[in-house]
């Protein structure tokens, strides 16, 4: 009888743990249904503008660039993570006008701005894999270059690591047409996917994004640590530059500067802010770069 009423139990809880799981699979669907369909909309309708994260010189102690971010605040669903709709973007196709978006921004953000930015300030733009691809993206690129009368070396673009090992044959056309036109390319969230060591010293690259999730723990993990070192060496190995990603506190700072990272990024410099916000920063962060 126990064990009926243990088997009658457990059938119970089986039953339950199915339901449950199907709720929560109908729930991303119908999220993911009721983002995407916003998404249309979210052009049209202004909702959406890019953002501007510093990037830090740890010797100079001096904001020398930015990573554009974009923000989408819908009226009723609130703001949205690019997290969560960049993917969503990417399978409905509705990552070539956000794109493009993005590349006017962050166009118009330059030649705004422009005679208030250090001659070599660059700011960091994320190209999806899928619009990498494109042969039209190199077009809009020059148009809006051309439009704003900027020069392409204002701007670096930012592929994940995992996009160039899969695409390396057209990911390196594209890079080297970017980089012929005076941009810079980083590898982003590096240490996540699976280079090829090999690969990386032909690949058209610039600087490697050490990945947030090393930084996070890098002072307690000793996993971290002997990663983010090790990306670091290669890093100067190949001559290229290395920003580390997701610095929270002073003392991540600290220890990333003695390793001989060069470049910082995180909330510990501050999160991503709307342009004007961006600039007042800036001005204020750099003047003060003697005092701090
Ligand atoms: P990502 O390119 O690796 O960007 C860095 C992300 O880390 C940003 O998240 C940024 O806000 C966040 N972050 C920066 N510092 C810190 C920190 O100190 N602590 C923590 N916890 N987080 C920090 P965000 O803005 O939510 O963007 C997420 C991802 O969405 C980006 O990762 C990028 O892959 C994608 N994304 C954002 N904007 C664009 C875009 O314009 N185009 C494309 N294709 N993707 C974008
Ligand atoms: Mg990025
Ligand atoms: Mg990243
Ligand atoms: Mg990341």
């Amino acid at each position: 009888k126990a064990a009926d009423s243990a088997m009658y139990q457990a059938k119970e809880r089986g039953k339950n743990a199915y339901y449950f799981y199907e709720e929560r699979i109908n729930a991303i669907v119908a999220r993911k249904h009721t983002v995407s369909n916003a998404l249309r909309f979210a052009l049209r309708k202004n909702q959406l503008h890019v953002e501007y994260q510093p990037v830090v010189n740890l010797c100079s102690d001096k904001i020398v660039g930015a990573e554009a971010l974009i923000r989408w605040n819908h009226p009723e669903l609130g703001k949205i993570s690019p997290a969560e709709f960049i993917p969503i973007a990417e399978s409905t196709g509705l990552i070539f006008p956000v794109s493009i978006f993005v590349i006017e921004s962050v166009c118009r953000f330059i030649s705004k701005y422009r005679h208030k930015l250090d001659d070599d300030f660059s700011v960091a733009l994320n190209l999806s894999p899928a619009i990498l691809k494109q042969n039209f993206l190199l077009d809009k690129i020059k148009m809006y270059l051309n439009q704003y009368q900027i020069p392409a070396k204002y701007i670096c673009f930012e592929v994940t690591e995992n996009t160039l090992m899969n695409e390396m044959e057209r990911c390196i056309q594209t890079l080297n047409a970017l980089k012929q036109l005076g941009s810079k390319v980083s590898i982003d969230d590096f240490g996540t996917g699976y280079s090829s060591l090999s690969y990386l010293s032909k690949l058209p690259v610039d600087n490697l994004k050490i990945d947030r999730s090393f930084i996070d723990d890098i002072l307690h993990d000793t996993n971290d640590t002997a990663i983010t070192l090790a990306i670091i060496s290669l890093a100067q190995s190949l001559k290229l530059k290395v920003i580390a990603e997701g610095v929270e506190n002073q003392d991540q700072r600290l220890f990333l500067q003695q390793c001989s990272c060069e470049y910082i990024q995180g909330f510990l410099v501050s999160p991503s802010k709307t342009d004007t916000a961006f600039m007042m920063f800036l001005r204020e962060y750099n003047e003060h770069c003697n005092t701090r």
